[in-house]
């Protein structure tokens, strides 16, 4: 049965606003989304014909600041999974503090079709459908799934033309060169892999001797892919759309990223060749007993149905929303540790947040300072999680989303109701 990612999302919501009380006015104002924008994208194709995409801009909450979130372009889009994505970028920023709300895009797309020609001129005319809903005082897109600096540069490009000033606080996650932060590519996989040390210095294991299943070899899964193969861990499986590939003497990262880097286009797993590696299905990555599993791919992967088959010590969530709260149920109960999305994969938007203060400040950090803050606010945010489910006995993801939920409803109260 398909899943609704905005009813997990609110579901997730239900039970911490059971665990700490809250205010049910609050409750009720957090269930919906504030703005809802969906657009319908008309682009004449490279063979002359019209084709038209559907797009969405969804702010969940602006409470804490202007919205922030990326631009996903993938066939699954819809808008529940927008709405879902949007209510998550609120819990993230709010747990990490960061002067921003919550909100999602993207466009219903298969990009591996397109040329790039179509590709600029989808993202161009979608920012000009979404123009007076975005600007760096209302609302600041990123990356996400299948888009990248260049899509970045292209939304700039179009608002500043519009706004007849050039504006690189509009995006982040842009090109360098254009008011970009260093860093800022490779964060959700860095962030990742300090929270990985992190977890594993609290339940005294050594990562460097676990053995890894990643699900997803995209900007997050080869990043963390890469991190821990450099330290000595054994990546002993990597799973994309295509296929999964499996080694139990593990995975040559190094080649492996070569290869998919020799071309500019997308190289899906199963074309990869190696004689120590063996094919299997995808849908089995979940059966392979390993110490950390990373899902990196989408939301509702981790379900009641393949929960049961898990077998691993920790769950590190590279990707928005991987668990459903049935599947968490089950982890726990298995005595498995998740550590949750808006935390794990917060380091993307904690660099996206750095890319902003220095677009607004014009004055831009080194790659060392970056990195520095980045480990700073991570493992702090870290600590307040661990040492909240510690005090309270509850998971990680309860402790993460009682802080989060917590900062939001705060500011709700503070600022008083509107008229
Ligand atoms: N798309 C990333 C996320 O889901 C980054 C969002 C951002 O940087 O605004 O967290």
């Amino acid at each position: 049965m398909e899943i609704n990612p905005y009813e997990i999302a609110k579901k997730q919501l239900d039970i911490v606003a059971k665990e700490i009380q809250l205010d049910p006015n609050i409750h009720e104002r957090l269930k919906y989304c504030h703005r809802i924008l969906t657009v319908s994208i008309p682009i004449i194709m490279d063979d002359g014909s019209l084709r038209i995409f559907e797009g969405h801009r969804v702010h969940h909450s602006t409470i804490r600041g202007p919205g922030k979130g990326g631009i996903r372009y993938s066939p699954d889009v819809n808008i529940n999974e927008i709405k879902a994505l949007a209510m998550w970028m609120t819990w993230k920023t709010s747990l990490l503090k960061l002067p921003l709300g919550g909100a999602k895009g993207g466009i219903k797309v298969e990009t591996k079709s397109l040329s790039r020609g179509e590709l600029e001129r989808l993202t161009r005319r979608f920012t000009v459908e979404i123009l007076n809903f975005i600007g760096p005082e209302r609302d600041i897109p990123a990356p996400d799934m299948n888009t990248d600096s260049q899509t970045m540069a292209w939304i700039m490009d179009v608002y500043s033309m519009h706004r007849g000033v050039t504006t690189p606080g509009v995006v982040t996650g842009k090109p360098v060169e254009i008011g970009g932060s260093l860093g800022r590519t490779r964060a959700t996989g860095t962030g990742l892999f300090y929270i990985a040390e992190a977890i594993c210095k609290k339940c005294n294991i050594n990562l460097s001797d676990l053995t890894i299943v990643i699900q997803g070899f995209g900007k997050v899964g080869s990043v963390i892919a890469e991190e821990l193969y450099n330290i000595g861990c054994k990546i002993i499986a990597i799973a994309d759309t295509s296929i999964c590939i499996y080694s139990n003497d593990g995975i040559n990262i190094k080649e492996l990223i070569e290869w998919k880097n020799e071309t500019n286009d997308y190289r899906e797993l199963k074309k990869y060749q190696k004689d120590n590696l063996e094919k299997i299905p995808n849908t089995e990555i979940f059966k392979i007993k390993c110490d950390i599993l990373i899902p990196a791919a989408t939301e509702n992967q981790i379900t009641k149905e393949n929960a049961n088959n898990i077998d691993c010590k920790i769950i590190l969530e590279g990707a928005n929303g991987p668990t459903t709260p049935d599947a968490d149920e089950i982890l726990n109960k298995k005595g498995i540790i998740v550590v949750p999305d808006i935390l794990a994969n917060s380091g993307g938007v904690l660099v996206s947040y750095f890319e902003y203060i220095q677009d607004i400040n014009a004055y831009f950090w080194d790659l060392e300072r970056i990195n520095k803050e980045l480990k700073g606010v991570l493992l702090k945010t870290f600590e307040d999680v661990y040492s909240l489910s510690q005090e309270k006995k509850v998971t990680l993801r309860m402790a993460a989303y009682i802080l989060a939920v917590s900062g939001v409803a705060e500011a709700i109260k503070l600022r008083g109701h509107y008229p």
